[in-house]
């Protein structure tokens, strides 16, 4: 069970030879979508060098609208294990259906979306498969929902799930989400799972990125998920909350100072 009063120890999440978890924070960071073998090499190589230990990028993309670019699919997924191969980084990718699940053969964590925190089949069916989970929050879900989505993974035998929150909706339209902190400790508090925080899907805005990744850190989280890109102005998709190469670099220094006053 993912409650902390049937199993008091915390789970850490292994990822090859990569520990997230209580003690061991990770940073995993990429672009929102693969959009060419060149661009997901590029930013892996400058996110690598920057300290990001795992490597994220969108093929297949949950987009609200059917005519927006719905991500590279199978070729996304080849483009992505070839950044692997000339960087060592695991990969972290999203699955939208069960019947991708083949494809996904190479994958290090699959990613399960906000969109589909709630469906139970595609829970069910990463539960029995042997590869750690990124479980994200839903957009309008409570932390109650979220934990028990994570219990749908775990009632299947897979235990190694990151639990991760993103931002929810409330009234406020400033920001595209609101990242609700508290849900960090409260998380952690009741389940022993891992929780690691992206701030870009939160806040929506490139500017809030690293205050809101820093205040992630203050609240106890495991890791963090930013998006970041070559050039996010030309980006397919979420370039408004991605940072370039520079900044995402210029903000793991500070936060690799922070993290060693500790
Ligand atoms: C993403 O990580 O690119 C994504 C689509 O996130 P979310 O499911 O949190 O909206
Ligand atoms: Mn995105």
């Amino acid at each position: 069970a993912v409650n902390r009063t049937v199993h008091p120890d915390d789970t850490l999440v292994k990822v090859g030879d990569i520990t997230i978890g209580e003690g061991f924070f990770q940073v995993i960071s990429g672009p929102c979508s693969v959009e060419s073998e060149e661009q997901v090499v590029q930013i892996a190589k400058s996110v690598k060098a920057s300290g990001a230990t795992l490597l994220r990028g969108g093929a297949f993309k949950p987009r609200t609208s059917p005519y927006a670019f719905q991500g590279l699919q199978d070729m996304g997924i080849k483009f992505l294990l070839s950044a692997k191969q000339e960087t060592g980084l695991p990969i972290v990718t999203e699955i939208m259906n069960q019947t991708q699940l083949p494809l996904f053969e190479e994958v290090d964590v699959i990613q399960i979306g906000a969109r589909n925190m709630q469906n139970f089949d595609l829970l069910r069916e990463v539960g029995r498969c042997k590869k750690p989970i990124l479980l994200k929050r839903g957009l309008c879900n409570t932390i109650e929902e979220f934990l028990m989505s994570a219990e749908y993974i775990m009632s299947e035998g897979n235990t190694q799930i990151i639990l991760c929150e993103r931002g929810i909706r409330t009234f406020e339209t400033m920001t595209r989400n609101t990242l609700d902190l508290s849900a960090v400790p409260l998380l952690k508090q009741k389940s022993h799972l891992p929780v690691i925080v992206d701030p870009s899907h939160a806040a929506g805005i490139r500017s809030l990125v690293a205050p809101l990744s820093k205040a992630a850190i203050a609240v106890g989280a495991d890791g963090l998920m930013i998006e970041t890109h070559n050039n996010p102005a030309e980006a397919l998709s979420d370039g408004a909350q991605s940072l370039d190469l520079p900044q995402f670099s210029a903000l793991m220094d500070d936060l690799k100072r922070r993290l060693s006053f500790e």
